[in-house]
């Protein structure tokens, strides 16, 4: 690994003009994924700016009803919140559902979020690798693309996005506060991350040196009906084949409103914004429920080796739903 300087940042202020002077600088949180990526030589600082002093450590209510999540909360604190397990469970088992208790313990949410994905070609620098090295090819198109994307892929990237929780902070609408060069601003979810297009190096819509402060999620009162489901091929210790994050509002065998996000297809967190819209207002059925998937995963475009991930997302779909509902 290539020496490196470390400095605490005092406040996200500071956190941001060190980052101002020292473009070659990144911010470092829980660094369970920056770290390894510093020893394969996929990342290479020249200095980690630790913020995982400055940003809230804590989740609290906020006035409205919804939660406020520090950015330097630990991925195992928020699972165990009681606020976060009593009115948003999807949101506790998606962090339950990734990497281990250790890692769990070290890893922020604001790291969470910004963690690079598992495409095997771009943690092998003898590869080629637009997201690595733009303009270099994309070898998975054609190779070991079996756990990469089916929906929103571009001929430069076929990567998904390997982030648990954040299928279920795009499901839940959560608002991310980020403290730029120019201030303070916020950052929808989905419209956090986005798609690769033709700059795939590209994961989110952050600038350079922006910095994540915390999290908001708006009250949302049938999300205490909530559930993620994850598919991988081990029981643990795996990033998600296919997910859903899915929360559901039922009366008298109606859906009123419903929020799905998927995790495993994308190069996002995917909202399911098709099936979610042809849900709302219809019966509760797994008839229904069936045809809104469909509706959703008309859009995929499989490639060689995953169309397996259609039918997969469409049962595990669907399978949530009925949970959820003779759970009501
Ligand atoms: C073996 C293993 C298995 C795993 N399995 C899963 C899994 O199944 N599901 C899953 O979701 N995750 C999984 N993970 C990934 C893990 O969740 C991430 O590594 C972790 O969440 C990253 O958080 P961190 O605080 O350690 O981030 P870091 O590694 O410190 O940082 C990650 C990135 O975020 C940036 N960053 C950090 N904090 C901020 C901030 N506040 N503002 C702006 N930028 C910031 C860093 O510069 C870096 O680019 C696994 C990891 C390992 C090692
Ligand atoms: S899918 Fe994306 S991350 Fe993987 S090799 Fe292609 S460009 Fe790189």
């Amino acid at each position: 690994m290539r020496p490196f300087d470390y400095r605490r940042a005092e406040d996200a202020r500071s956190a941001v003009a060190a980052l101002d002077e020292r473009p070659d600088a990144m911010y470092l949180g829980g660094g369970t994924n920056l770290v390894d990526l510093m020893r394969l030589g996929v990342a290479s600082p020249e200095m980690l700016v630790d913020v995982t002093r400055i940003s809230s450590s804590a989740v609290e209510e906020s006035a409205d009803g919804g939660l406020m999540i520090g950015a330097g909360v630990r991925n195992s604190d928020l699972a165990c919140d009681p606020l976060v397990r009593l009115r948003h469970p999807m949101l506790a088992e998606s962090v339950l559902a990734g990497a281990s208790g250790q890692i769990r313990n070290m890893a922020t949410v604001g790291g969470n979020l910004l963690q690079r994905t598992r495409c095997s070609y771009f943690q092998d620098i003898s590869k080629p690798c637009n997201k690595r090295q733009p303009g270099s090819g994309c070898p998975a198109r054609e190779g070991d693309h079996r756990n990469l994307a089916i929906i929103g892929h571009s001929s430069g990237c076929v990567a998904t996005h390997p982030s648990d929780m954040a299928v279920a902070l795009a499901a839940l609408g959560a608002i991310v506060h980020v403290e730029g060069r120019r201030g303070p601003r916020t950052v929808p979810m989905p419209g956090l991350h986005r798609l690769p297009g033709d700059e795939p190096d590209r994961d989110t819509v952050l600038e350079a040196g922006d910095l994540i402060t915390a999290v908001e999620v708006p009250p949302l009162s049938f999300a205490t009906r909530s559930h993620y489901r994850k598919v991988r091929d081990r029981a643990s210790f795996a990033f998600a084949v296919v997910s859903v994050a899915a929360a559901l509002d039922v009366a008298d065998g109606v859906v009123r409103d419903c929020r799905i996000a998927l995790g495993g297809v994308a190069h996002v967190p995917w909202r399911a914004e098709v099936a979610e819209a042809a849900l709302r207002g219809s019966a509760a059925t797994a008839t229904e429920f069936t045809r809104a998937a469909d509706l959703e995963l008309a859009q995929a475009r499989p490639l060689r080796d995953n169309g397996f991930k259609v039918p997969l997302a469409r049962n595990v779909l669907v399978r949530t739903l009925i949970d959820l509902t003779e759970a009501s």
